[in-house]
């Protein structure tokens, strides 16, 4: 396995050697971070820390957290990049946002070195997978500000691949290129990936035959590193599908393993990682808790314990893979702001992704939390294949209905349309509405 690793030295260090190197840089950021951030200088003033106290790694603990809303205010007030702003404008390369559902999104800057260190994460994460300089790769994303599509294509390249840039180009375009050209690797939203295949079917062509592909990567949502919903993405192309997670404010984080035990690694010397529960207190492997991640490497905006509001399982397992960096069990399992409480159960719509999939009748669907007659309802719109024959509906419906009470222990409202009735994505899916106008808890 060691040849899937492209940094063995790093990927395979002893904890000792990790530890030491994780210290020196998170003492060069928090030094930076107070030095030029008056962000930083204010919140660690504050909360009375002098950067030269921290000295050890538990030492960060003493450090206050950083959290979306208050970068989004920071920039509000200090239009428009805010002053977390740490080296001086004409250092800065990059510009990116979040994708914000609400608000104003993110304004992310980087320097020279800072975007170097995001995409060459990325680079190690694709090297994992299998990707390399004789690879043809397809980043299929849009153009624009999202971070997912420029590091995907600049990791590519990093790693010597032929890259084809597709971002303004229609998925017809794009079909056309996979057939046209030798293209072995895809890279794309999940959502992004079951609609391409679903548009290459309707135009008879088999993915898995007609084109080379062998690898396809997922990242913007956490989709492939559900089980159904990655088997359902590897037939359609016929290439081994793997989740990438990563994060605007902190990096291409980590990389699902190939040795497919079912482990995300974290790529910890470029973001130092705490799994911390309700109390802020970090968990025992094994368990699960908030992700907060603390940037090693970025110098235009030093994020330091940054909440992601991303639920993460600390492994207490060692990976086969032979890497001794940081593992979680299966990926991002649930954002704290996607749980939604119905009739005093916790749900989270991941959660019924992965009871809806492994349905193969089941082409698209939706999530509707709903009030009927002042209760709370979960609606399960489902859009079925063309296949299913209409007499068959029925049992769908009632087997899905069976397979989500059982799997969520709460009753659940399925509704089976006309196939092609719901709404197809080609970036991120919004799956899930919430049309209840107070929330009962
Ligand atoms: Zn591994």
């Amino acid at each position: 396995m060691a040849s899937r690793c492209l940094e063995p030295t790093l990927e395979r260090a002893s904890r000792a050697t990790m530890a030491r190197l994780q210290l020196r840089r998170l003492r060069e950021q928090v030094a930076h971070a107070a030095r030029s951030s008056p962000f930083y200088r204010r919140k660690l003033r504050a909360v009375g820390v002098r950067p030269d106290r921290v000295r050890t790694l538990d030492d960060l603990r003493r450090l206050p957290f950083t959290t979306k809303d208050e970068l989004k205010e920071n920039q509000a007030e200090h239009p428009p990049w805010g002053d977390v702003l740490a080296v001086p404008f004409a250092d800065v390369l990059r510009v990116h946002l979040t994708s914000a559902t609400t608000g104003r999104p993110l304004a992310f800057l980087d320097t020279a070195a800072d975007w170097h260190g995001f995409y060459h994460s990325y680079a190690r994460s694709l090297y994992a997978y299998g990707v390399r300089s004789s690879d043809m790769v397809m980043a299929a994303f849009s153009y624009g500000p999202w971070i997912g599509y420029w590091s995907g294509f600049y990791a590519a390249q990093d790693l010597g691949c032929l890259v084809y840039p597709v971002g303004g180009l229609s998925t017809e375009q794009r079909l056309d290129a996979l057939l046209a050209y030798p293209i072995t690797v895809l890279g794309c939203t999940p959502s992004y990936a079951l609609f391409l295949a679903e548009a290459a079917a309707k135009k008879g062509i088999d993915l898995a035959k007609d084109t080379k592909l062998r690898i396809t990567w997922h990242t913007g949502e956490p989709g492939a590193s559900i089980p159904a919903t990655r088997a359902k993405i590897e037939a359609a192309f016929g290439a081994r599908a793997y989740d990438l997670p990563g994060l605007t404010e902190i990096a291409a984080w980590g990389f699902e393993c190939d040795a497919r035990a079912g482990l995300t690694h974290v790529h910890e010397d470029y973001a130092y990682p705490e799994v911390l529960d309700e109390q802020d207190r970090p968990v025992k492997p094994g368990e699960r808790g908030e992700l907060v991640f603390t940037s090693l490497y970025r110098k235009a905006m030093p994020l330091l314990r940054y909440r992601t509001r991303d639920i993460v399982q600390l492994a207490d397992r060692r990976c086969p893979c032979g890497r001794t960096l940081v593992a979680f069990e299966g990926g991002v399992l649930a954002r704290v702001d996607d749980m939604k409480k119905v009739r005093g159960i916790i749900v989270y719509p991941r959660r019924i992704e992965e009871l809806v999939r492994p349905h193969r009748d089941v082409d698209e669907f939706q999530i509707v939390f709903r009030r009927v007659d002042g209760l709370d309802d979960i609606l399960l719109r489902i859009d079925p294949s063309p296949a299913l024959a209409s007499t068959e509906r029925t049992g769908l419906r009632e087997t899905l209905a069976k397979d989500l009470q059982l799997g969520l222990g709460i009753r659940v409202s399925v509704e089976v349309g006309e196939p092609g009735s719901l709404p197809r994505w080609d970036h991120k899916a919004r799956r899930v509405k919430d049309e209840r106008t107070e929330v009962p808890f």
